[in-house]
């Protein structure tokens, strides 16, 4: 079997441990390959790499910074297919959902990339004469980037790609159930040329590496994309640092009377059930007018039914496995506690194939308060809840803890512009699911779901620099600010 190596100064390095961990295909079970079960240590030496690669790349001006992350992009371009099929085997997503994954990785590196030649900061009067006041943006330094495994590949270029461009080092912590991926995107990176100790890989479990990472002193900033409950240890535990979270959600879709319930039901099928439910912003609630909810219910099992189940690498399969044998007894948990909660209207069993797979799960007449309607499941389950108008429907939707995506099926404009104004997310969609952000665009969530950054868009600059303000006085002469003589 392969064995796998970090990343540390540029060279490709067997951890202190001597141990190491599996990767393996939730669709078969199999290993693909050992990778380094790292220790602090290995931390502490990613860290003193970074440490010593930054200044000199921060040094670097940042067009010429950009030029990496264009070779980047176009390596990631070339190597697409490979990546994606090598990816549905890692983390079990269809194929051509993986090649998704991979195309968004390909257009951050290059939205991240015409940054180089903005990394804008303001220019403002000063409220004296002859003294000239901006902004600029400045690296962090250090910066801590830990991923989790169901976009692999694009959440970590999220952040790799502006924190490179804004001129930081950085320390790379992968899932753990998608080492492989990581490992090819380092190699990537390293292909174009950047140089040693600018990225540093070390793989490993949250225990020893992760929180190692969050801690250390020497790391100035923390980028961070996983569950609440990790958010908010990270919160408690990081010190004064810049962090980033982006963690769970528990997005809805309101279908009102008047939706075009084909698109809807289209809509639905994709949010609930493609990455098989394991996406942040995977729709896990359906809010629907009463009038409406037994047609809904009838189009949205038919489709249901029609889903197949299997790798992710043929072509035929509309749903992969879940991530682990973890994840699939946990989604086998709330389908029970769901058998309580609400009626059972289609799946709600692990299917009987092997690996970790589980049958798209629909219940009905399930009350807001629920625990299926309430807590993050991260897999194919699905809650119906029905509601009497746009009040009832703003208010149950926004009746949960998290804040990340929504959406609202309506062709009335009154409706759609109340949605957009009432519900709690970071991002509305009219007419189409609660997946699909584009990189151009700021993502991220209110309330739980995050402490207020967003990643992508202009906004993902924001994450991985601090603001430096330069006053230049050349008046000659000392003056004071505020009036004062
Ligand atoms: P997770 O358990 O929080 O793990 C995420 C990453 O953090 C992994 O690399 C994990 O390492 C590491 N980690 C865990 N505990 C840590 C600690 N105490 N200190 C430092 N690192 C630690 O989340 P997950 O199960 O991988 O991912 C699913 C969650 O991510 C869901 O809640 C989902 O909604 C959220 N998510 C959010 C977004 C978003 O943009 N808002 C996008 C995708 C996913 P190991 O793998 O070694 O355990």
């Amino acid at each position: 079997m392969k064995e796998y190596q970090n990343y540390i100064h540029g060279k490709w390095t067997n951890s202190k441990s001597r141990k190491t961990f599996d990767s393996l295909n939730p669709a078969t079970e199999k290993s693909l390959g050992a990778f380094q079960l790292s220790t602090k240590e290995d931390v502490h030496e990613a860290i003193r790499a970074a440490e010593k690669a930054q200044p000199k790349w921060s040094g670097t001006p940042a067009p010429k910074r950009a030029e990496y992350l264009f070779e980047i992009s176009r390596l990631l371009k070339k190597n697409k297919e490979k990546l994606a099929e090598s990816m549905t085997e890692e983390m079990g997503k269809v194929l051509k959902e993986t090649r998704g994954d991979v195309q968004e990785a390909i257009d951050v590196f290059e939205y991240m990339a015409g940054e180089g030649r903005r990394l804008f900061g303001h220019t403002t009067p000063s409220e004296l004469r002859h003294k000239l006041a901006f902004t600029q943006r400045r690296p962090i330094g250090v910066v801590g980037v830990i991923t989790p495994w169901n976009f692999p590949l694009a959440i970590p270029s999220w952040k790799i790609a502006p924190a490179l461009v804004c001129g930081n080092a950085i320390v790379f912590k992968p899932s753990s159930d998608t080492p492989r991926t990581a490992t090819q995107l380092v190699q990537i990176i390293e292909e174009a040329g950047i140089p040693e100790g600018v990225i540093n890989m070390v793989t490993g479990g949250a225990q020893e590496v992760g929180k190692e990472i969050i801690t250390h002193e020497k790391i100035r900033g923390i980028s961070f994309t996983g569950s609440r409950d990790t958010g908010k240890w990270i919160t408690q535990n990081a010190g004064i640092k810049k962090i980033g979270l982006e963690l769970g959600g528990k997005n809805a879709i309101i279908v009102m009377e008047d939706a075009d319930l084909d698109n809807a039901v289209e809509g639905i099928i994709w949010g609930a059930f493609g990455t098989t439910g394991q996406r942040c912003t995977a729709c896990s609630r359906i809010i629907v007018h009463k009038n409406i909810a037994k047609a809904l219910e009838e189009k949205l099992v038919h489709a249901t039914k029609q889903l197949r189940l299997g790798n992710g690498l043929e072509k035929r399969t509309d749903v992969g496995p879940l991530i682990n044998k973890a994840a699939q007894e946990k989604t086998f948990m709330y389908a029970q506690i769901g058998r309580r909660e609400g009626r059972l209207v289609c799946g709600g069993k692990k299917a009987e194939m092997e690996g970790y797979f589980f049958e798209p799960t629909i219940f009905k007449n399930v009350k807001p308060n629920a625990r299926i309607a309430q807590e993050e499941i991260f897999g194919p389950v699905l809650s119906m809840i029905t509601v009497k108008d746009l009040n009832e429907a703003i208010r149950v939707c926004n009746g949960i803890e998290y804040g990340l995506s929504s959406s609202i099926y309506t062709q009335n404009i009154q409706r759609a512009m109340l949605a957009i104004e009432q519900i709690e997310a970071g991002i509305t969609y009219v007419n189409s699911s609660t997946i699909g952000a584009e990189v151009h665009l700021p993502f991220g969530g209110i309330k739980q779901t995050g402490n207020g950054t967003r990643e992508a868009g202009i906004e993902g600059i924001h994450e991985f620099t601090e603001t430096k303000t330069v006053y230049i006085d050349y008046s000659g002469r000392l003056q004071k600010a505020q009036g004062i003589d």
